[in-house]
């Protein structure tokens, strides 16, 4: 079977080095199995996103050699579109088979009080739903809900153990109720919840193989709970070590110094490859690489299996 990765970047910002890591990272892992490597824009959430960063986002790929065999703004592939603003109607099926199937249910709560009774942290730093709309049973069809009524909908988990193996951390098992708690699949403005949408897509696009940064390796499990409950073939996972700051934060798009824009102001292709590749641990040193000589030499055995990484 060929394998078919993505990388799925959110066009909220310009990407920062954390983002092209694990760009670079899955190509690597699919083009050293001879697979092809698709791009899908996440650009769900109407407020945050702009096709802007988009566009800049294929420009920096590109810059760096990172091209795609399907998907981008071009639509190139069979399995289009490849932005997720244009993939409603793919989300209201899905979302239509678990509502059938009982498995959804309508929440009142804002987000004050989502808040006020949140539960621990997800890895994501997704609050885990308190649980006040939940129904004790499994709820059976849910009504078609009122149109005046705001609310969102939200997938009942229930109290089991989902079990994987991550190519990189690997075998995980992790507690549904407690890790991942019942999240939101339709927001109350109607936009489609992002664990949802990421597993259609991933299914009706053929993806074989995830990699990202292990801030999704909680939702993993939830996102494998649908893949089953939807009846698709899971892919394997793989996440990776975040790329934090001096101070221990995680890069966001608020670290304007190692935003795109500086960093091709800073560097060659080869030499942020090159420093990429030693943080990473795939090279012993940042001297610059070409993307094909990393390629030729990727070994996913050395990469680092810390859950966070210091910028170098
Ligand atoms: N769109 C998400 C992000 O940019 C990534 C989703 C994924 O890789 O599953 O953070």
């Amino acid at each position: 079977m060929v394998v078919k990765g993505r990388f799925a970047p959110s066009p909220t910002g310009r990407m920062h080095l954390g983002n092209v890591y694990a760009a670079l990272m899955s190509w690597l892992f699919v083009k050293s199995a001879g697979g092809k490597w698709l791009l899908r824009i996440e650009d769900l959430d109407p407020g945050r996103s702009r096709p802007e960063y988009a566009r800049a986002l294929e420009d920096d790929l590109l810059w760096l050699g990172l091209e795609w065999d399907e998907g981008g703004l071009a639509n190139r592939g069979d399995a289009g579109p490849y932005s997720q603003s244009r993939r409603s109607e793919t989300y209201a099926e899905a979302f239509e088979s678990l509502r059938e199937a009982g498995r959804v249910y309508p929440c009142t709560c804002t987000r004050a009080d989502i808040l006020a009774t949140q539960a621990p942290h997800q890895s994501d730093g997704t609050p885990v739903y308190g649980g006040r709309c939940r129904p004790a049973e499994m709820p059976a069809a849910t009504p078609v809900p009122e149109p005046q009524t705001r609310h969102s909908m939200r997938l009942w988990v229930p109290d089991e153990d989902v079990e994987f193996h991550d190519l990189i951390c690997g075998p995980q098992r992790v507690r549904l109720s407690r890790e991942c708690g019942d999240f939101v699949i339709r927001r109350s403005d109607g936009a489609w919840g992002y664990q949802l949408a990421v597993v259609v897509d991933d299914a009706m696009m053929g993806v074989t193989q995830v990699v990202r940064g292990n801030d999704l390796l909680t939702s993993a499990a939830g996102q494998c709970h649908i893949y089953d409950l939807l009846g698709y073939a899971r892919p394997e996972f793989g996440h990776l070590p975040l790329l934090c700051n001096e101070a221990g934060q995680r890069l966001s798009k608020r670290d304007a110094s190692l935003d795109m824009g500086v960093l091709r102001r800073e560097f060659s292709p080869e030499a942020l490859l090159g420093r990429i590749a030693a943080m990473a641990r795939l090279r012993p040193d940042s001297t610059p690489v070409s993307l094909s000589d990393l390629l030729d030499s990727f070994n996913p055995a050395l990469l680092s299996r810390e859950s966070n990484i210091t910028v170098i």
